[in-house]
């Protein structure tokens, strides 16, 4: 989800930079590696902590903005014939805000009217408040079943090992994926952010430069294997 569906680079500069204007920071053409806490250690050993806890922050999830193409492709790769879609996400290790958060993401750009609004305006209270996660991240599913449809509560995967999940195509921007099983079913398909452009891929596999780089035909060449 993020750096794929989600804008979470940007977020983290811009927070950083407001909450710590005297520290040295990466600009986003200097980012390398999907850890962004790492390469802020690498810079001076306490920055990591200090960058950490700019998205550790509740609430932070709730600012993202939607990277430019992804909310309408996604709609688009819902409404294919024979195509599956869903959004496979991994929750930040011991911070309970992320997964409620994340589940808002999702509600956020379909909502539009006054109504909606206003119960928007509550869920962010929901969700930055204290809250026990059980409850609250069921009341917010029931939030993406009320706008979204059933069907796309069922889509949304939390785990923190993407290889035990079965697909076809994986996009995401982390450049290297590993955990419990060393051959995945799915084929990853990087997805450019400005920590992974850098990277020199093997000449097996692909790329999606941004979702107005042709998603479609990724998808075609998948179906004819
Ligand atoms: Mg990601």
């Amino acid at each position: 989800m993020d750096g794929v569906l989600a804008e979470f680079e940007g977020a983290v500069l811009r927070e950083f930079r407001a909450r710590f204007p005297a520290e040295p920071r990466l600009e986003l053409a200097e980012r390398r590696g999907s850890a962004v806490r790492e390469q802020y250690r690498s810079l001076r050993e306490e920055l990591a902590a200090k960058v950490a806890s700019v998205y550790e922050s509740p609430g932070f999830f709730l600012d993202l903005d939607p990277i430019p193409g992804a909310l309408e492709a996604v709609q688009e790769m819902l409404h294919m014939k024979d195509t599956e879609v869903f959004i496979c996400t991994s929750p930040l290790r011991k911070y309970e805000h992320c997964i409620v958060e994340k589940s808002h993401f999702i509600v956020e750009p379909v909502q539009g009217s006054p109504k909606e609004a206003k119960r928007r305006k509550e869920v962010k209270g929901v969700a930055t408040g204290d809250f026990k996660p059980s409850w609250e991240a069921e009341a917010i599913l029931c939030r993406v079943e009320k706008h979204l449809g059933p069907e796309f509560v069922e889509r949304i995967i939390l785990t923190r090992d993407k290889t035990v999940v079965a697909a076809d195509l994986l996009f995401d921007d982390k450049d290297t994926i590993q955990g419990a099983e060393p051959n995945p079913s799915w084929e990853h398909i990087l997805f450019t952010c400005c920590h992974d452009r850098h990277v020199q891929l093997p000449a097996w596999r692909r790329r999606l430069r941004s979702w107005a780089d042709d998603w479609k035909a990724i998808l075609e060449s998948k179906r004819r294997q």
